[in-house]
């Protein structure tokens, strides 16, 4: 499809009232382990958080890595294993958390400014951005009883400092996070990069949260891709959560999702980031695509 000049210029002035909505606010965007596989979306999430950052708006990343730590895990032939949608990390493990992660806030960071933004990659331990303690593990069994289960350095987020971003941020500078937090004896915690987006955008007082990850949106059920939720009020989500439709590492984009809202986030939008420029798509335009929650 080939646009006439006209075309073109009618697309920009429809963009104009988002523009003016987001104009100087923040927008949190979790970019997913899962979604980050292909280097054409990669470029695409990356192009839209710049074109966001040129029209002033402020973009902060928070990127997972899972699928690249299990791959690591693997070459170095370490098993890994999974309770609700987190990782159980022993000591060896969260050593590798931290290298992959590392690697690919640099990547991200290296990749948004050669698209001419201008990136700085932090993890949790700078400026003591992400504090965190071990988290306690739970293991609901067939019976619907529950047992204690070791996770070992997964964290649990106790407080946010946003001093750091929030100065980065006003110099024009796109702050790209990895989800590690920082302990209360310098040992590092792996925190689930949703949780860690939610409290950020909680922290930073950011009208919108977007969650980019490998599927259409919420599914009322899972198996069908045409089940997508639009629309979810936050007062909904206990009740789906307890349903037993939302598995795996659905569950805490819910539950970050619901804590941002009643945090005081405007919207959390859960997106299928392998849809090109979704992000465009959601900020700039009326198209309804993912789950919206609301308060
Ligand atoms: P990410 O890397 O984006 O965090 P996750 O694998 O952690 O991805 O979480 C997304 C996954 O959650 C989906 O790929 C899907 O398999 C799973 N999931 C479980 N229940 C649902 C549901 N009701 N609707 C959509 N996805 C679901
Ligand atoms: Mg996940």
């Amino acid at each position: 499809m080939v646009l006439t000049a006209q075309e073109k210029a009618g697309i920009l002035v429809e963009a104009l009232p988002y523009i003016k909505k987001f104009y100087g606010k923040i927008i949190v965007v979790k970019y997913g382990g899962h979604a980050m596989l292909n280097c054409e979306l990669k470029r695409a999430v990356m192009t839209d958080l710049v074109l966001m950052k040129y029209v002033g708006m402020h973009p902060v990343v928070v990127h997972g890595g899972g699928p690249d730590i299990s791959k690591m895990l693997k070459r170095l032939g370490k098993e890994t294993s999974f309770v609700n949608g987190l990782r159980v990390t022993d000591a060896e493990t969260m050593e590798v958390v931290e290298m992959v992660l590392g690697r690919l806030n640099k990547e991200i960071t290296a990749l948004i400014n050669r698209l001419g933004g201008r990136a700085v990659g932090l993890c949790g331990k700078d400026a003591n951005l992400v504090m965190a303690t071990k988290k306690p593990g739970k293991v609901r069994l067939a019976d619907g009883s529950e047992v204690e289960q070791d996770l070992g350095f997964v964290g649990r987020v106790t407080q946010v400092n946003p001093d750091l971003l929030l100065s980065v941020i006003q110099q024009g500078y796109i702050p790209v996070v990895a989800p590690i937090g920082l302990g209360p004896d310098g040992e590092g915690y792996n925190i689930n990069a949703d949780t860690v987006a939610g409290k950020i955008a909680e922290a930073l007082g950011a009208d919108k949260l977007i969650i980019l990850t490998d599927v259409e949106g919420i599914l009322s059920d899972p198996a069908d891709k045409n089940s997508v939720i639009s629309v979810l009020r936050v007062d909904d989500i206990p009740e789906l959560v307890a349903s037993g439709k939302i598995s795996g590492g659905m569950i805490p984009k819910l539950e970050c999702c619901a804590a941002a809202i009643k945090g005081g986030v405007k919207q959390a939008h859960i997106l299928d980031g392998r849809v090109l420029h979704a992000i465009l798509l959601e900020v700039f335009t009326d198209e309804g695509i993912g789950t919206m929650v609301l308060p």
